[in-house]
């Protein structure tokens, strides 16, 4: 089958990896300029920083021989086994910045980057989805395939779907997401943090920093900071300049004002589900529709990689 992946983030590109190792012919839409999604890494000058997932775990199998063969390739490695504490737990990294491993899983898929889908129907007549989609300098895109598996976060999977929409479970509907503020910064000088670079739940504000030179991602100093997910959801809205301001006094707890380059303000609107599906995907019961991503499997990069394999394998 010729199969359509929408979404270049963990679950898309796995999707697609296992599809193509089925023999089927697999192209994958991204409305974004790279791949990865939430597995995001931005380079202001000289510094590389991590400002999507910063780390990863692994709980199950399934997720352990992804991340073996990752470790194997060099594209990710441990990072630490605590942050602060050693509690014996391994948190992974990617090398070189998050973005490595999906640069790795994208290799050999036909991806298109800078393609916002905005509409999928299904063409009873001729069995086959009609895609249509728009690029980067608003040109129409119109694409067909024979199935298709959605990966955009829910309400964005909702939006594209039409009138089949109406036909998900009501759990798969209400699935909400936690937004997360995220400041960015490059400095003149490391900052010393902890012994691994991060702190989680450092204070009541923000629920992660991390120097990205102490990490290993950067050769520049650098911090990311995220905002706990009520602050920044109860602040989401407000104009971009005020959000930058509040960070950034914030952000003052741990710097020092003589030490900044650059502050930049970055947004997730959908960081986070706050709860997930019982089942690893959800496929249409006469529709070659399948939707996967880490609303379906846990909300972390672990959950992402475990649906986008149980998605493939519906086709397999
Ligand atoms: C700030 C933040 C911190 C995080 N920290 C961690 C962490 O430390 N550890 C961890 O395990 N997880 C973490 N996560 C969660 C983790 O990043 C996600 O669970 C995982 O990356 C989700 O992968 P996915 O493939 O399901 O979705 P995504 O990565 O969101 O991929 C979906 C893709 O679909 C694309 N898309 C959406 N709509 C369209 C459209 N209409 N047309 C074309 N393309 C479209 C998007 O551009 C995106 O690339 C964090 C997430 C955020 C935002």
């Amino acid at each position: 089958m010729r199969i359509a992946v929408i979404g270049a983030g963990l679950s898309g590109l796995l999707a697609a990896r296992n599809l193509r190792r089925s023999g089927h012919e697999v192209v994958v839409l991204d409305k974004g300029s790279g791949v990865g999604g939430r597995m995001a890494t931005r380079r202001i000058g000289e510094a590389v920083l991590d400002h999507g997932a910063q780390f990863f775990t692994v709980r199950s199998d399934a997720f352990a021989s992804e991340v073996n063969e990752w470790l194997t390739e060099g594209v990710a490695r441990e990072w630490c086994r605590g942050f602060v504490d050693v509690d014996g737990h391994p948190r992974y990294m990617g090398v070189g910045g998050m973005t490595s491993i999906a640069k790795y899983l994208a290799r050999d898929t036909d991806t298109h980057l800078g393609i916002t889908v905005t509409r999928i129907d299904f063409d009873d007549a001729n069995r086959q989805w009609q895609i249509a989609a728009q690029s980067r300098d608003s040109r129409a895109v119109n694409l067909v395939a024979d199935a298709m598996i959605v990966t955009a976060p829910l309400p964005q999977t909702i939006t594209l779907l039409g009138p089949v929409a109406g036909e998900l479970p009501a759990d798969l509907r209400d699935i909400e997401y936690d937004p997360t503020l995220c400041l960015l910064v490059t400095l003149r000088q490391q900052v010393h943090v902890s012994e691994s670079g991060a702190l989680q739940s450092p204070d009541e504000f923000f629920s992660f920093i991390c120097d990205n030179m102490r990490k290993g991602t950067s050769s520049a100093p650098s911090m990311t900071f995220h905002v706990e997910p009520t602050i920044s959801a109860t602040n989401y809205e407000q104009p971009d300049d005020t959000l930058h301001s509040m960070l950034f006094e914030q952000a003052l707890t741990y710097l020092s004002p003589d030490d900044i380059i650059e502050a930049h303000l970055k947004k997730w609107r959908y960081a986070t589900p706050r709860r997930t599906h019982t089942d690893s995907c959800w496929a249409h019961p006469h529709l070659p529709l399948v939707l996967a991503g880490d609303a379906f499997d846990g909300p972390r990069m672990e959950g992402a990689a475990r649906s986008g394999i149980a998605a493939a394998s519906v086709f397999s």
